[in-house]
């Protein structure tokens, strides 16, 4: 079992790595004396993982919950579920004291994050991750909302869990789709701040593709350590938290141009290729770490290129109208070295033009 910190003063939170039995004496403690809902969706729960964690909670005499099972998927992450979760939480007696619990992958963990920040005010909540996304990026930091039809995440707040634990054994059901997501958070932590970690990928790309389950926990726990830095460092990304977001900038416009057909993770690796490239360009980096970004990417399985037929002035246009560059221009995190980057202001749109049809 691995555990660390999320170093915020009276908010700090373990994370806590391992199997059901390593932490659910940890996690009852937690919830001794208390209500609690566990917030979950039908494939976690159809894999088995709800009933794991029900019968793992009674073995250890709590037995104050009620489930909430969700149907799955973003079109699911709207104000309407949110609402939905406040009135189970009504029905199941959840008080001010009480807990809610999600165990699922990123969008149950933002709602029910949201739910738990709003609901008599604010009541506190556990994220059991069970998507490998989740485990290295949303569970933790505090980030939770809801989408609205005008965009992603425009409705949320920062409330950071109780606790954050991971049965890396639910990871052994998850879609290779959903791995490969996971995959790409991973290889930005190597590149925005730990050279040592990108190596270790680069070196075990074959254990990486064959979802490796002791290799997975190294890789969830470092990642976890990179995201846990950070946001201690800045929680409400008033500044340097922003490097979280390589990849993001142009990722976000492709997804948002795809109707979000193509996936986060495969869109963020293509954001971090097109970011790269605007790098060389402006000789911020050499052409060795592009290259080195790409080739990790494609032996992973992720694109660095953009989708057939791709038009750069709407990307670029997409990127303007993005929350996080509210203040006019493009600000965009670009790598000075593997493992090294700079949030760089007002970035020349000709040459994001350039740098995008470079990844055509
Ligand atoms: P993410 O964690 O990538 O933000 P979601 O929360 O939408 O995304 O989860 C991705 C998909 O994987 C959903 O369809 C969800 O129901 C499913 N899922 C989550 N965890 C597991 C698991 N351990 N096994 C099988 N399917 C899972
Ligand atoms: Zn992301």
């Amino acid at each position: 079992m691995n555990t660390l910190t999320v170093d915020l003063g009276d908010r700090s939170y373990p994370i806590v790595l391992g199997n059901t039995a390593d932490w659910i004496e940890l996690l009852c403690e937690k919830l001794s004396g208390r209500t609690a809902l566990i917030i979950t969706d039908e494939n976690v729960d159809a894999a088995g993982h709800l009933e794991k964690l029900e019968k793992a909670l009674a073995a250890n005499n709590y037995t104050d919950f009620q489930s909430l099972i969700l149907p799955p998927g973003e079109e699911h992450k709207s104000l309407a579920t949110v609402e939905f979760i406040a009135k189970a939480a009504v029905a199941a007696k959840l008080d001010r004291k009480s807990c809610m619990i999600a165990l699922s992958g990123g969008v149950v963990g933002d709602l029910t994050g949201f739910a738990a920040a709003i609901y008599m005010r604010g009541i506190e909540f556990i994220q059991l991750p069970t998507t490998l996304l989740a485990a290295v990026d949303s569970s933790v930091g505090g980030k939770t909302g809801a989408d609205l039809p005008e965009g992603k995440n425009l409705i949320g707040a920062f409330h950071q869990p109780q606790m954050v634990a991971l049965d890396t054994d639910t990871l052994s059901t998850l879609p290779e789709t959903e791995y490969r997501n996971g995959l790409a958070e991973v290889v930005k932590y190597g590149m925005i701040m730990d050279k040592d970690f990108f190596a270790l990928l680069q070196n075990n790309t074959e254990k990486l593709n064959s979802f490796d389950p002791g290799f997975y926990a190294k890789i969830i726990i470092r990642s976890c350590e990179c995201k846990a830095g950070v946001v201690a460092g800045d929680e409400r990304e008033q500044g340097s938290r922003a490097i979280l977001n390589y990849g993001h900038t142009v990722g976000h416009a492709v997804e948002k141009l795809s109707n979000f057909a193509l996936p986060h993770g495969r869109a963020v690796a293509i954001g971090m290729a097109a970011a790269v490239r605007l790098a060389v360009l402006m000789d911020l980096c050499s052409k060795d770490v592009e290259a080195l970004q790409n080739q990790l990417l494609t032996e992973l399985k992720l694109p660095t290129r953009l989708p057939e037929n791709s038009d750069v002035d709407a990307i670029v246009q997409a990127m303007k109208s993005d929350k996080k560059n509210s203040s006019g221009g493009i600000t965009m995190v670009l790598p000075t070295a593997v493992g090294e980057v700079k949030i760089v202001k007002g970035v020349d749109e000709e040459l994001l033009k350039t740098a995008l049809k470079g990844v055509l």
